[in-house]
């Protein structure tokens, strides 16, 4: 449908397979491996160096010949010392021992590490060995935690904190990965300022596109701040054109509904190819998306209601997902989904619509996830929503009685109850 409004409303998946349809995964990029902190690897990483690099010590203490200390206590010249990053000069021959520090390579004629522990040192030149230790004790193998040729990474992996690490230890300096998407985005209406100026009657204060662009960073995404549109259709179309030159995705909010100066419907509809969509969902039932070709670049709009809880929750419903799958995630483009116990009673309305209440979720001492509501739930209370972390799906009906089951959506870390903490560990 390009242009038309459409009053029926449709279902949530049926605009979220709207949506998926028009998606792609963008381009393959090559970047380092510190840059690829949160991206999707596009192809397997195989080792090209063993980790560790050499047989080293997992200890502090002695390097020895383990057929030495079979019988202890006994006594060992001490020939030596060596610190982590010195190179091993001299070899450890019968009857002698090198002082060793964790990480330094083992000398040539040693085949185990005594812990300094299991030692007294005899003046200067000895040492006396109180624990007898096998042949490889406290050796750390070269290539025991990686070896050259191994898949250390499989293509659409995310790679994490720990990740970018071990694609340090093994030298991988560049990786290919899925572009991460740079998404614009703008706010619209004239009643909104952000320079802190004494409001105006009928002024208020935005909220949504700041918002939004932390929501776009946390996706994983690159945002760019488009700024606060008037409610002028020249400059929108201006600023929605110029955008379709450099980002690959474009986030709205406002100006998607029934009012008359809903200038994101007006122009979107002249220039781009969108869907209007209503929504059988409470908060977020307006909803727009289509693709905006410009400069022989198409680009992909989300038009987000302005109401700015509706705003919040049709972004983590419809674009985050979305977003994520540009940026290469499969399964991991979408929240989790989890059944939950409903702690207190949510009576509600038929209204052919699914609620989207937020909600407080915690882990209880049962071991289940129990949600309550955050505070109220209009759809401009976004401060009663900030620090939900689920979504609590409510079908149409006359609502949850507390104490049932109920699916939610988690948008952030469940917390630990009292009883399941790590304190205890
Ligand atoms: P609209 O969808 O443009 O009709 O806006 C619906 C409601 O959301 C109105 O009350 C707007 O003032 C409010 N609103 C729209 N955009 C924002 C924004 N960026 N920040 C805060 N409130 C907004
Ligand atoms: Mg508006």
């Amino acid at each position: 449908m390009t242009g038309g409004t459409v009053h029926i409303m449709i279902s949530l998946r049926n605009a979220r397979d709207a949506v998926w349809q028009q998606m792609s995964v963008l381009p393959v990029v090559e970047v380092s491996f510190a840059d690829a902190y949160g991206c999707v690897l596009a192809c397997d990483v195989i080792a090209a160096e063993n980790v560790p690099p050499f047989a080293n010590t997992a200890v502090d203490g002695y390097a020895v010949r383990a057929a030495d200390v079979q019988h202890v206590p006994c006594e060992l010249r001490v020939i030596g010392e060596l610190a982590a990053g010195a190179a091993p000069t001299i070899a450890v021959g019968a009857g002698e021992a090198i002082r060793i520090m964790t990480g330094a390579p083992i000398p040539a004629g040693a085949d185990a590490i005594v812990m300094v522990e299991d030692t007294e040192r005899v003046g200067a030149s000895h040492v006396r060995i109180t624990a007898s230790v096998p042949s490889g004790a406290a050796i750390r193998a070269a290539g025991s935690d990686v070896t050259v040729g191994d898949r250390v990474f499989v293509a659409g992996a995310v790679i994490n904190a720990v990740a970018v690490g071990v694609l340090s230890s093994v030298n991988a300096r560049a990786v290919q990965v899925y572009r991460r998407a740079v998404v614009g985005v703008l706010s619209t209406g004239d009643e909104l300022v952000d320079d802190g100026s004494v409001l105006k009657m009928g002024q208020i204060r935005e909220s949504n596109r700041t918002m939004l662009v932390r929501m776009v960073q946390e996706a994983g995404a690159t945002a760019v701040d488009l700024g606060i549109i008037k409610d002028d259709e020249e400059l929108l179309e201006h600023t929605l054109r110029d955008a379709a030159t450099r980002v690959d995705a474009i986030v709205t909010s406002g100006g998607v509904s029934m009012g008359d100066y809903d200038v994101v419907k007006i122009v979107l509809s002249r220039i781009a190819n969108m869907e209007w969509m209503q929504i059988a969902m409470k908060p977020a039932k307006p909803f727009a998306f289509g693709v905006l070709t410009h400069n022989g670049r198409s680009v992909p709009v989300f038009g987000l209601p302005g109401n700015p809880v509706s705003s919040m929750v049709s972004f983590e419903l419809l674009a985050r997902p979305a977003l994520r799958m540009m940026c290469g995630h499969g399964a991991g483009a979408h929240r989790q989904r989890v059944r939950v116990v409903v702690d207190e009673t949510i009576s509600r309305k038929r209204d052919s619509k699914v609620h989207f209440d937020r909600v407080f979720a915690q882990w209880g001492p049962d071991g289940r996830v129990h949600v309550s509501r955050s505070g109220a739930q209009g759809s401009h209370q976004l401060a009663a929503s900030s620090m939900a972390n689920a979504l609590l799906e409510i079908p149409d009906g006359e609502g949850i009685a507390a104490g049932q089951d109920a699916w939610a959506l988690l948008i952030g870390p469940v917390l630990a109850s009292a009883s399941n903490d790590d304190a205890s560990v």
